[in-house]
């Protein structure tokens, strides 16, 4: 019930300007091919199991996927590579997920986006990462108790961990950094597990930097790291 509240404030959001602006506009605007639907046009809330072992941490919706279906990775290529590989390793009921009521259960994780609305270009500011990381503390706080294991999709969700470290955990994150890798893997006593993956976009995906292999791999290792 708490996570519900959480996402409700969420959804209310409006603390950055250019994105709020963003959002809006391509919610009118729209893709042609998608012209006849409704776009959600407003934050995205995390999405999966209240007792999530797994946290899998993204950058922010997409403009014509969460930002038009309004659940994360819905309705894009990215969630079409995420949510397969999620399907063949356990941690979801099916392959695809298509829209908010496609019938999508996850298996003990949550997947959440360190910038909740969607960036011009796939690219938050600083002062808007900055601003949005008190939703990602607030909801990995809600977690806490279950959570073993964050899977960071890209450099920009692995950075985004350390703040959520110090203030949730109150563990001060390692200097320098851990750097950020496929398959780079920190661990500490008492904190959940920082797993990293190359992001699910069509960039890495396309090109083969990111296989189904690959994301496989990660993703069963944060099964078994989160005793599953
Ligand atoms: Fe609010 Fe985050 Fe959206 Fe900024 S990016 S308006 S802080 S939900």
């Amino acid at each position: 019930h708490e996570l519900r509240a959480l996402d409700q404030a969420v959804i209310g959001c409006r603390s950055c300007p250019r994105l709020v602006e963003w959002r809006e506009r391509v919610a009118v605007e729209k893709r042609a091919s998608f012209r006849d639907e409704t776009y959600w046009g407003r934050p995205v809330p995390g999405f999966g199991v209240a007792d999530a072992r797994i946290l899998i941490l993204g950058l922010a919706p997409a403009a014509h996927g969460g930002n038009r279906t309004g659940r994360i990775f819905t309705g894009d290529r990215s969630g079409d590579v995420l949510f397969a590989s999620m399907h063949r390793v356990g941690l979801a009921n099916q392959s695809t997920s298509v829209s908010i009521d496609d019938g999508l259960a996850l298996v003990d994780t949550r997947i959440a986006a360190a910038v909740r609305c969607a960036p011009p270009d796939n690219k938050p500011t600083p002062a808007e990462r900055d601003t949005c990381a008190h939703w990602l503390h607030s909801e990995v706080e809600l977690i806490k108790p279950t959570l073993r294991v964050v899977v960071a999709l890209g450099a920009f969700a692995w950075a985004a961990w350390w703040p959520a470290l110090s203030r949730v955990y109150a563990v001060t994150p390692p200097s320098p950094r851990p750097r950020f890798g496929h398959g780079s893997l920190w661990a500490a006593d008492g904190v959940p597990s920082l797993l990293g993956s190359y992001h699910v976009s069509q960039q890495n995906t396309f090109t083969g930097r990111l296989t189904p292999a690959m994301l496989d791999s990660v993703l069963s290792q944060a099964r078994s790291l989160a005793g599953l």
